[in-house]
């Protein structure tokens, strides 16, 4: 299993949570040795531009931000293609599950799971994509842009009970044909983050059972970090999701 991960995305690039100093590093500092390290490239400005407007592109050009931004883009669009074949992981920033195709709010600029789902189908190399979204916000840009392509299904659990939140991802991921999974990891619903409701094994729960799906019906998965906010439990359950989706 591959980490994509660059260290421009140690750069501090806004004042945002996301942005924060120490947020990669936290992250870096418990996965590094566990698992291997590939460097992204950034994504070309017409995979961007499948999914969002030219005037919205202008505008984080205009923050100064879009070199980041297509750099995170380019390392979801990665961890998408290598993940048809092995579980893959991108440690990215920006986030994007805010973004939609003419806006983006929540520290989101570009939508870096819709610009890799899209460039997946633009090459044919899936005809079918689900998207697992367990940030703790919902993941308004990825359903704003999917909404009308019918090749993409999105779920976004939310529930107040764990076990229930749990056993909501275990009966969709049940019935789902897709040829592949995409998981907007967010880890502020941890129980020490914002959501204040997962543990740590939880995110081994989740990426076992999407692992266990995908070897099952032959599908390919990768995940892709959303928020997480918490430093001193951020890595850890990082951690705990790559531990699952490799079966360790
Ligand atoms: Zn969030």
């Amino acid at each position: 299993m591959k980490i994509i991960f660059h260290h421009d995305f140690y750069r501090v690039y806004t004042s945002d949570p996301a942005a924060a100093p120490e947020r990669m590093e936290s992250i870096v500092k418990v996965i590094s040795g566990h698992y291997e390290f590939v460097e992204p490239t950034a994504a070309r400005e017409e995979d961007i531009a499948a999914v969002h407007s030219p005037s919205h592109i202008e505008h984080v050009k205009g923050l100064g931000i879009y070199s980041i931004s297509a750099l995170a883009a380019g390392g979801a669009i990665q961890a998408a293609f290598l993940g048809l074949k092995d579980p893959c992981f991108a440690l990215i920033r920006p986030p994007g599950h805010h973004a939609s195709a003419d806006t983006s709010w929540g520290f989101c600029y570009f939508n870096n799971m819709a610009v890799a789902l899209e460039k997946l189908k633009t090459e044919k190399a899936i005809k079918k994509a689900f998207v697992l979204d367990i940030d703790f916000h919902f993941g308004d840009g990825t359903v704003n842009i999917f909404k009308g392509k019918d090749y993409v299904s999105i779920f976004n659990p939310s529930s107040n009970n764990r076990e229930d939140y749990l056993e909501a991802i275990a009966v969709v991921l049940g019935d789902l044909q897709s040829d592949v999974i995409g998981i907007s990891a967010g880890f502020d619903n941890h129980r020490n983050d914002w959501g204040g409701l997962l543990e740590t094994e939880d995110y081994v729960t989740i990426g076992r059972m999407v692992k266990e799906k995908c070897n099952r019906e032959n599908c390919g998965y990768f995940a892709i970090l959303e928020g997480g906010y918490k430093h001193e439990v951020l890595g850890h359950n990082v951690m705990a999701l790559l531990n699952g989706m490799a079966g360790r």
